[in-house]
């Protein structure tokens, strides 16, 4: 990998400016671990609940003591995390079909939800498939403003005149839209607002790549259950595979229902032998998102205004609250320069050039470059968008500052050498 003397520079400038934020990040990160670290203690966390079981996986320890743990660490009541969740989709789709029945509104307030989800609410897709829509759930939506805040008079709007609201959904990070990340002082805000005036429904939270990025989670701000992804922040790189579902005794013990069973709930599910990588990855999440911010701070500072002169957003010098990293190329040529810049610095493949494809539950064609020992890992340095305008690149991960720092610096290469 040859790095021109532009590329070289560039990245010395952004450590140089980004030390104080760096270290702010480090803290954040340390704060977290002490976090993990004493619900390891206060559970006695010994080799033994490593062991692995099989079959109906009754009394798994392991299993059980792990599910404490992540209730304690996301501050919440209860939580369940699970190997056998596929991804954060499903994770999503066990929480909002535990909660929901025929009749309820799912009101979504930050806008529309992931891209992903739209076949599970029913906004697109096959009729007849089983979305929330077919079982009879109505959704709702209400926009975030050009500022990144909520619109109040809507949601106390929908709140007062629908009492049908049973779920009021809230995405904590962009995603694949060009909007501002919320924190979770935001989210504990609008909370408390929806508080104020409707104390009978549950607020979701999709926390995916949100998780130890500040030193609370939602639930420590009165959110009713927040979901994720093992394969972003919370598996710290460490987890093959999984989601997780925490938040308040009632609403975790509806999805666990879901999970499983009706009656069996979280009292089955074989471990075989993955409770390790799970608390291994708890162990390193902190430490893991710290890196992937990190990388993100450099992708802003040697693409944005600094650098090669994208829109990008947070900016290189903006807090952020999540692990991505949006840069607005404006053309198919930018967005696919990076993301082939990417796959260029990545560990795995690095010698593949990735193309866009039409992949299960988007509606756009998608490029991806993901270069990473776990297939499809956005906690490790990955870039992704869809073919639509603006062509936006998301960047998001980087296992180590080291490796996202050289994945970072072979896309503004890719980019320099192929747009200009
Ligand atoms: C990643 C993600 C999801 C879930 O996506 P999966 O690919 O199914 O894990 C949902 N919401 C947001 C905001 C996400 O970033």
């Amino acid at each position: 990998m040859e790095f021109s003397q532009k590329v070289l520079s560039l990245a010395a400038d952004a450590e140089r400016e980004l030390a104080d934020i760096f270290s702010r990040i480090d803290k954040i990160s340390f704060e977290n671990t002490q976090k993990i670290m004493n619900a390891f203690k206060e559970h006695r966390v010994s080799e033994a609940v490593f062991n692995p079981t099989s079959g109906y996986g009754y009394n798994d320890r392991g299993r059980e003591i792990l599910d404490e743990i992540w209730a304690d660490v996301m501050g919440a009541e209860a939580a369940f995390v699970r190997h056998s969740i596929v991804n954060g989709t499903q994770a999503l789709t066990i929480g909002l079909f535990g909660l929901l029945r025929p009749g309820d509104i799912l009101f979504s307030i930050a806008g529309k939800p992931y891209d992903t989800l739209d076949e599970v609410i029913g906004n697109t897709g096959t009729p007849g498939n089983g979305s929330l829509r077919d079982f009879g759930v109505e959704y709702m939506q209400s926009e975030l403003s050009d500022d990144g805040s909520f619109d109040l008079d809507r949601i106390k709007k929908v709140l007062s005149e629908e009492d049908r609201v049973k779920v009021v959904f809230i995405q904590r990070s962009k995603g694949y839209l060009n909007r501002k990340t919320l924190s979770v002082d935001a989210i504990g805000e609008v909370i408390k607002f929806i508080r104020s005036i409707r104390q009978d429904c549950y607020v979701v939270v999709d926390n995916c790549y949100g998780e130890f990025t500040e030193t609370r989670e939602p639930c420590a701000v009165g959110a009713d259950m927040i979901i994720g992804s093992l394969i972003k922040n919370p598996g710290g790189g460490m987890a093959e595979t999984g989601g997780y579902i925490a938040g308040s005794a009632r609403a975790v013990e509806l999805a666990s229902y879901r999970l499983t069973s009706v009656g069996c709930g979280l009292e089955v599910g074989a471990t075989l032998g993955q409770n390790k990588n799970l608390y291994k990855g708890l162990f390193y999440a902190p430490h893991t998102t710290a890196q992937a911010l990190k990388t993100a701070h450099l992708a802003a500072y040697m693409f944005g205004e600094k650098g090669l002169g994208f829109d990008v957003e947070p900016r290189w010098d903006e807090p952020r609250y999540d692990i991505i990293q949006a840069v607005i190329t404006h053309s198919p040529e930018g967005l696919c320069a990076i993301c082939r810049g990417i796959q260029a610095g990545s560990p795995i493949d690095s010698y593949v050039v990735p193309e866009p494809w039409e992949m299960p539950g988007y509606t756009d064609k998608v490029i991806m470059a993901a270069g990473a020992f776990t297939q499809g890992s956005s906690i490790e340095l990955s870039a992704d968008g869809p073919l639509r305008e603006p062509y936006t690149a998301y960047l998001q991960g980087g296992l180590t500052y080291e490796s996202g720092k050289i994945g970072i610096m072979s896309a503004a290469q890719e980019v320099l050498n192929s747009l200009k």
